[in-house]
């Protein structure tokens, strides 16, 4: 069972307003809302605050737009060839990436000028403007004229981490930048960027992660609240003596009798397979130590500890619960919350909390 705390959801995005304050405060929700439903998060935000959404792709924009007919969605991945009527149809607006990207949605919007982001790249090399194509924009400002800028941006390469000194160069390079386009909101932090201080939340801030309740500010306690919990139930217990293995491969041998729990979950369900031997389940304050390979659907647990009254068929032990957040979880599996979440299977029970239940 997956429960999906809207609640929770709700709280995380007024926290995180508040903390940008007075810049305002969008939400991402590409990638299915990170994995946890857009049809019920999206609404969720909504009904929170937000009113500025920002997705991947035109796809994902256009079923955003079924469901909130009237907030502005950017989509981040850009202006997609192929999909240029979409655009204006859905509303939707394309973060511009690269003079190109600028020509062509020009050359669209030569009749009517239609709104748009415009990205800079400062320090990521991955999307948006590079720095020559920003000095040929200086020089030649018309290579924007007819466009409706509504939203100047940039994307932290390390925010998560106070100390690094890209943050800084970032900052400092985008601050400059926008002078040029003075006129136009702007935009650089993502969760953990928010909470990097004043100088970073512009006018917009652009949080994901955190609104799902990971840790935007690892080694520190976390400001947000958890919103997934991943129950999974028991199929089976049985004793195995000293010497006997667990699992494909063999990997575990009992070094003493031991009590086997399998659990109805595996890699298919999004609990990654490098979890073998190192992930863990708990239930009541009671950790259980995953054995041997976690299987496609199937994972076995070390219950010999656990009252037996508890280690029983049809009981259910938390993945993600009160004792273990997911940015531990993604930790065990040497990975991070983003994945973690975007990974959670579609074969689970879902179940969603809200006000009404
Ligand atoms: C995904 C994304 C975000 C959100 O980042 P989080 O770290 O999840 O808060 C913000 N801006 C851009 C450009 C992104 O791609």
């Amino acid at each position: 069972m997956l429960t999906i705390d809207l609640e929770a959801l709700q709280a995380n995005y007024r926290r995180l307003a508040q903390a940008a304050a007075p810049a305002r405060c969008a939400a991402v929700v590409k990638a299915d809302a990170y994995g946890l439903g857009l049809d019920r998060v999206a609404p969720a935000l909504a009904e929170a605050g937000a009113n500025t959404f920002f997705v991947a792709l035109p796809e994902e924009g256009m079923r955003l737009r079924s469901l909130l007919p009237d907030v502005t969605i950017y989509v981040l991945s850009g202006f997609f060839e192929g999909a240029e009527t979409d655009y204006a149809e859905y509303q939707l607006r394309p973060v511009l990436n690269s003079l190109p990207d600028i020509e062509r949605y020009r050359r669209l919007t030569i009749e009517t000028a239609l709104p748009a982001a415009l990205h800079l790249d400062t320090g990521m090399s991955r999307l948006g403007l590079s720095r020559a194509e920003w000095h040929r924009l200086q020089e030649d400002p018309e290579l924007v004229q007819g466009l409706d800028l509504r939203l100047f941006m940039s994307h932290l390469a390390c925010a998560e981490d106070r100390e690094a000194p890209l943050n800084t160069t970032q900052q400092e390079r985008f601050r400059q930048a926008r002078a040029f386009l003075p006129d136009i909101p702007a935009s650089l932090a993502n969760s953990s960027g928010i909470f990097l201080g004043p100088d970073y939340g512009f006018e917009l801030v652009r949080p994901g992660v955190a609104l799902y309740g990971a840790n935007p500010t690892p080694g520190l306690e976390s400001p947000m609240r958890p919103v997934v919990r991943l129950s999974v139930r028991i199929l089976q217990v049985r004793e195995i003596d000293s010497g006997e293995s667990v699992g494909y491969g063999a990997t575990y041998t009992a070094d003493a009798p031991r009590r086997v729990a399998t659990i109805a979950a595996g890699y298919a369900d999004g609990v990654h397979r490098a979890l073998s031997s190192t992930g863990r389940a708990w239930i009541g304050g009671y950790e259980l130590p995953f054995l041997g390979r976690v299987s496609m659907d199937l994972i076995s647990l070390d219950v010999s500890n656990l009252p037996e009254a508890l280690a029983q068929q049809g009981q259910s032990v938390d993945l993600l619960g009160p004792d273990q957040d997911i940015d531990s979880l993604a930790g065990q599996a040497g990975t991070i919350a983003y994945e973690m979440l975007t990974s959670l299977g579609r074969r689970y029970h879902r179940q969603y909390l809200d006000h009404t239940t």
